[in-house]
């Protein structure tokens, strides 16, 4: 479907990712650069859609409310794992397990002994990046995924840019446009997700099934620069 033949702003709900789609993505997580004007962008945005603006993130919520303070859009962060429909609102939580304290202390020591590797803690699972060190990739894999194969019906090893994340089944972008389609603002509302990373597959996949569409970043806008210009023509 081109941009063109999407449905206008009164019959469209937006859900973005934020990493690799509204921003450019960074040698580690807390580098990120906010383009200046984003908040702003983003709160238009939301006005000219009515409130039915998401960011889907694997992020928690601390990460986005700091890159983006008190923007007036609905968050759904930990890949589904928490929601918050506006910065006013309290965020709620599926039911979901969280992984064994002792997996997080394996995966520390796991990245000690791969300098320049990261550990980044969720609050049910956690992310192991090697940015740094590409090379090492396989070798962290496989000890992650022999924690995984201990409770594989619970959990699930995620590939992701330059990362691994281990993370409880039963959420992802896929459950969390669902979860946001079900309410007002984005009740019957065309959904369309927007994002860069195999994460997005299931949120893309989740809009198709309502109706909408899924676009990837790389394929339809270039970069996050370009998502950021089709961004603010929509809000024009
Ligand atoms: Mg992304």
């Amino acid at each position: 479907m081109p941009l063109s033949a999407l449905p206008p702003p009164n019959r469209l709900a937006l859900l973005l990712d934020f990493d690799g789609t509204l921003v450019e993505l960074a040698p580690t997580p807390d580098s990120v650069v906010i383009p200046p004007g984003l908040g702003d962008l983003l709160a238009r945005l939301s006005r000219r859609l009515d409130g039915a603006l998401a960011l889907v993130s694997g992020r928690p919520l601390a990460d986005l409310d700091r890159f983006l303070p008190a923007i007036p859009v609905a968050l759904a962060g930990e890949h589904g794992g928490v929601f918050r429909l506006s910065p006013e609102s309290e965020a709620s939580r599926p039911d979901l397990p969280s992984v064994p304290p002792a997996w997080r202390r394996e995966a520390e020591r796991l990245v000690e002994a791969h300098p320049g590797a990261l550990f980044e803690p969720k609050a049910r699972g956690f992310v192991v990046h090697y940015r740094a060190i590409p090379e090492a990739g396989e070798a962290l894999r496989a000890p992650l995924a022999a924690l995984v194969a201990k409770d594989a019906a619970r959990f699930m090893l995620l590939p992701s840019h330059m990362a691994w994340e281990i993370r409880p089944r039963g959420a992802d972008k896929g459950s969390a446009v669902r979860h946001l389609l079900a309410q007002p603002p984005f009740l019957r509302r065309i959904p369309v997700f927007v994002g860069d990373d195999v994460t997005d597959e299931d949120g893309m996949r989740a809009a198709r099934e309502a109706g909408g569409e899924g676009l990837f970043v790389a394929d339809r806008f270039g970069d996050p620069a370009g998502v950021r210009d089709w961004l603010a023509t929509l809000a024009a």
